[in-house]
Order: structure tokens, then sequence, then C-alpha cells
């Protein structure tokens, strides 16, 4: 039996990649657990619907766009309803855009700025009491390895990441004598839908072809030559939930190939 059975999860931007991922992963250790996300409904009510007849837990679906503060505190207000409290919620969803900083849209700067790290923040204010009434908790951020170097014409995602950093630390000092760890993971590139639009446009900036971008810019910078997998990244996920990690916090986790040991 698994240690997180019964356990209540929050996942935002988990109706693709890396968050269903992750979602699917908590749900397989019997985990009731929140989806959250965009998408068509038909398609998200479908892989919802998959997602709990092959974990036999209950998995629910929330709207909440991870820019509006509101909608995110009801993330979690309809969690508790449903589900009970969150024990873990998993800071997920983000947006990537690559432009020059000086031909950076700065309504693109916000909304990165807004999914990418508010979000964080808005997700696990609300979540915090809950925990502390547990007296347990676990909080992880998908950063990345843009949370510790940074490439060029990604300005708002590497600024959003490193913050993410900073907030994860912050969070994990205020809790610390609560059971309550948190987290952030920082994975190198993952082949998700994020990273084959930003294939395109990186290959539009930079004028080269798609497989060189795969080849000369991305895995240039992982010598282990291949991409992260979701299922990795899910596992380290759920490895971070459990009590083995509970002296696990306030870190950030590579998992990116050995880009980071360049
Ligand atoms: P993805 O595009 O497959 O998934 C992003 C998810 O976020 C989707 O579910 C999407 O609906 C959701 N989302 C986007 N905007 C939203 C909004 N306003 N409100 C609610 N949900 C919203 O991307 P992914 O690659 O799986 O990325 C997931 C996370 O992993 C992101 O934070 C990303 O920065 C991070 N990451 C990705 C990689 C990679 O190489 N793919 C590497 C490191 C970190």
């Amino acid at each position: 039996m698994s240690e997180l059975k019964g356990k209540v999860a929050v996942v935002t931007g988990s109706t693709s990649g890396i968050g269903l991922g992750i979602l699917r992963a908590l749900s397989a250790q019997g985990c009731a657990v929140v989806m959250n996300g965009l998408g068509k409904s038909d398609e998200i009510e479908s892989v919802r619907a998959q997602v709990e007849s092959e974990s036999a837990q209950p998995v629910r679906f929330h709207p909440a766009d991870m820019t509006r503060p509101d909608e995110i505190a009801d993330l979690i207000g309809f969690a508790e309803r449903e589900l009970g409290s969150p024990d873990i919620v998993v800071a997920n969803a983000g947006i990537q855009h690559v432009a020059r900083v000086e031909e950076f849209p700065p309504e693109k700067w916000d909304a990165v700025l807004a999914i990418n790290l508010s979000s964080a923040f808005h997700l696990i204010r609300a979540a915090l009491p809950g925990m502390r009434r547990k007296k347990w908790g676990r909080i992880v951020a998908v950063a990345s390895a843009h949370g510790l170097s940074a490439s060029p014409f990604k300005c708002a995602y590497v600024a959003a990441k490193h913050g993410m950093l900073g907030l994860v630390k912050t969070v994990a000092l205020e809790v610390a004598e609560e059971n309550i760890t948190c987290n952030a993971i920082c994975p190198g590139y993952v082949l998700t839908p994020l990273v084959e639009s930003q294939i395109a446009d990186t290959a539009r900036t930079r004028g080269i072809s798609a497989e060189s971008v795969k080849r000369d810019v991305m895995l240039a910078r992982q010598p282990t030559k291949r991409f992260v997998s979701i299922s990795e990244v899910a596992a380290m996920t759920v490895y971070l939930c459990g009590n083995s990690a509970a002296s696990i916090t306030g870190a950030a986790l590579s998992m990116d190939g050995g880009w980071s040991a360049l």
C-alpha cells in the first residue's frame, strides 16, 4: 500500500505534458487528485476519465486560469469541498515566449511572470493553512534548469524560474518545523507540447532548422544528449511527496542530464 494513499493532491497545468504525467503518477499512488489547465473540454474530460479509470481514485477537474488569483483560491476551495484540504500541491503550469529583450512584448512578460511565478505564490498561499492544520504537507514547484542558469531570448521565463527558487526557499524556511516541505524540480529539456512549439519559435528567431534547434541548441546543453522524460519528473515528484523525503526542503533538484555540471 502506497504511503500516499488517501492524500489529496492539486496539480496546476495538468491537462498536458509534465503536469499530466505528475497527476497520473500521484493518482496511481492512491491520491485523490484535482486536474487543472487549459484545453478543449471534451479532450480534458476524456483524459480525466481515463486517469480515474486507470487508478480507480477520484479525479476532479477545475479550470482555474493561473493569471487569476481569485480563481487559484477557488481551485484550492474546490479541492477542499470535493476531496478534502490538499496535502500536496504541485505548481507546474507554465508557458514560454522566445524573443530578444528589446522585442519582447510587455504583455508576454506579464503573462509569463503571472503563470510561471505568481500563480505558485497564490497556490501556496491558499493551500498552506490546510497543511498547517494537518501538520503535514508537500509543495513541489516545477521550475527548470532555467531557474539556475540563463539562455538568450528567454528573459521572462528565466526571470520567473529564478524567482520560483527564491519563493520555494522562503516558504521552506517558514514551514520548516511543521512537517511541510517545499522543493523545486529543475528539469532540463523534456519533449512536451511546450517544447515542441519552442522548437519552431527558436528556429525562426535563430534562423536555423528545427533539427538543428534540438541537436545544437537544446541537447547541446544536456551532456546525456537525450531529453528528460516526463516519467522521470513524475517519479521525482512522488519521491518528494513521500516520508523518505521529509528532510529535503528548500532544495532545487536538478534533473538535467548534466546541464548544471557544465
Ligand atoms: P505543456 O505546455 O505541455 O503544459 C503546460 C500546462 O500548463 C498545460 O496543462 C496548460 O494548459 C497549462 N497552462 C498554461 N497556461 C495556463 C493558464 N493560464 N492557466 C492554467 N493552466 C495553464 O508544458 P510542459 O513542458 O509540460 O511544462 C510544464 C512545466 O514544466 C512548466 O512550468 C515548464 O516551465 C516546466 N518545464 C518544462 C520543461 C520542458 O522542457 N518541457 C523543462 C523544464 C521545466
